[in-house]
């Protein structure tokens, strides 16, 4: 284990040609303070425990002293946003610190510390609202098993910061094997620099795909790689009830991780057209939207890579052989199990389809609506049904049409025999009781601009184990209370 002085750092990405980013230190933070850290991501990086206590973790995260080592840098990127080709972005407010060179590798990056050469006219913070979220949502999607960044601390400070109201300012430290978006590939392809391109690729390849070098065309592999993690990722994200909120190519990670946690919502009352960022005014990031835009970025990708594939149809061909597949056969296996369902049969993609007919047209909670179903036998006589079926018979409004849909199911679940005890401990297994609601969120961040950051180890405690039964956590497993109904997200952070 490791404290903050003996941490061995390296910077791979700063060793790309000096085009791909700028080199440049944080701006420091005034005051800062430790407002919340991950033990289990300090120790994937195997600092110390004890090393979170100490003032000079805040110093460190906030950016305002270098570890040895490292070699602080913003890299370069293009994009598109809302389907429009933006141009240069760039990490505007994201200081890549390097990797810790032990273990895999995870490059740590401080976020909200400060302006960069691609941070246009704004200001290179984030407020504590946002940080607290990216923070908590990235450790509740590791905790669901769902493909992310990781996040170790959230440091804050009194600085103001001005968004639609005065907030105040805290950087938040994540991680991963690798920040490259796919807007990093479309930037170099914009701009006619097949070289760069090519050193990208090669880059990623050789650092984080190598099994992609053995491949008749390696940046095909990538392609296809990029294509089969994307739709895995998305399809876990349908699953659980995620929505990203701004998957504008420059926020799609090339390892296939969720990345860049703005105005992300996980579904409450399940509607398939739920837009949980407010800026999006036609909601082409909508829930039901997702899988879609997952294709139509994958397109922009393909487009990029282009020249290092060959003919468009070669590059048509990598997406439609890889992320369609991926998308569909994780989907309808995770669907599977979050009904209980243990063997593919005939018909389970009409039955997913009833579920989520039902899902749409009574608006339960999602996240309780399986949850609860774990809780209900299989086989009951008629006369106890109703009683039975209470759990979720109660999340319906029509009872009518739910009856007709738990007449279903035991049909269906008949069809495999499992016991009960067993389809019931699989199904807690895979849904979830405990997700980062909005409200759960909002309240953690209540507390935390009052100066009390136990609400925010709490719910990041509770949402390290999202399957278990907490009874002392009950609270973080209800639906929006009354005080959240007119909770809004939007791109602000
Ligand atoms: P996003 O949609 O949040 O992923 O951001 C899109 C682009 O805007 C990226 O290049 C960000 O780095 C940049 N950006 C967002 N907020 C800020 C900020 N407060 N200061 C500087 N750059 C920002
Ligand atoms: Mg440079
Ligand atoms: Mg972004």
């Amino acid at each position: 284990m490791h404290t903050l002085e003996t941490l061995p750092f390296d910077n791979a990405f700063a060793r790309l040609p000096e085009a791909f980013y700028t080199r440049l230190p944080p701006e420091p933070l005034p005051a800062p303070y430790l407002v919340a850290a991950s033990q289990e991501v300090a120790a994937l990086i195997g600092l110390d425990a004890a090393e979170v206590a100490r003032p000079e973790f805040a110093e460190v995260f906030a950016g305002n002293a270098l570890l040895p080592g490292s070699e602080p840098l913003a890299a370069v990127y293009s994009g598109h946003q809302f389907g429009m080709w933006a141009g240069q972005l760039g990490d505007g407010r994201a200081h890549l610190l390097g990797e810790i060179a032990t273990g895999s590798g995870w490059e740590v990056q401080l976020k909200g510390a400060g302006p960069t050469p691609y941070s246009r006219f704004a200001d290179g913070r984030a407020v504590l609202r946002s940080s607290i979220r990216e923070f908590l949502c990235s450790e509740a999607m590791a905790a669901l098993g769902i493909p992310t960044t990781r996040a170790l601390s959230v440091v804050g400070s009194d600085a103001p910061i001005r968004r639609e109201t005065v907030e105040t300012a805290a950087v938040v430290a994540r991680l991963a094997p690798s920040f490259v978006r796919f807007g990093s590939f479309e930037h170099w392809s914009a701009r006619n620099k097949p070289d760069e391109l090519r050193a990208l690729a090669d880059y990623v390849i050789d650092r984080f795909r190598p099994a992609c070098r053995a491949a008749t065309n390696p940046y095909d592999a990538l392609l296809r790689d990029v294509g089969r993690r994307t739709g895995e990722l998305i399809a876990r994200w349908q699953a659980v009830g995620f929505m990203h909120g701004v998957m504008n190519t420059d926020n799609m990670s090339i390892l296939g991780l969720t990345l860049d946690y703005g105005p992300f919502g996980f579904m409450d009352a399940f509607d398939a057209g739920h837009i949980c960022n407010h800026s999006d005014d036609h909601g082409r990031y909508s829930y039901q939207s997702q899988p879609q835009i997952g294709h139509w970025n994958l397109y922009a990708l393909g487009r990029a890579l282009a020249p290092l594939i060959g003919p468009a149809a070669a590059v048509q061909a990598a997406i439609e052989e890889s992320y369609a597949p991926a998308f569909e056969s994780h989907f309808m296996d995770l669907m599977r199990a979050k009904l209980g369902l243990a063997q593919a049969l005939p018909g389970d993609e009409d039955f997913i389809g009833e579920t989520f007919g039902l899902l749409q047209q009574q608006h339960p909670d999602y996240t309780l609506f399986f949850r609860q179903l774990g809780r209900l036998p299989a086989q009951v006589d008629d006369a106890s049904r109703a009683q039975a079926d209470a759990p979720v018979r109660d999340l319906l409004i029509d009872r009518a049409a739910g009856d007709a849909w738990l007449a279903l199911w035991p049909a269906r679940l008949g069809a495999e025999g499992r016991p009960d005890a067993d389809r019931q401990a699989a199904m807690n297994a895979v849904n979830p009781k405990y997700i980062l609601r909005n409200w759960i969120a909002e309240s953690a961040i209540r507390s935390a601009r009052a100066k009390d950051f136990s609400e925010v180890a709490a719910v990041l405690a509770c949402l390290a184990r999202p399957f278990d039964e907490q009874p002392e956590n009950e609270r973080f497993a209800a639906p929006p209370p009354q005080w959240a109904t007119g909770l809004s997200v939007s791109c602000s952070s």
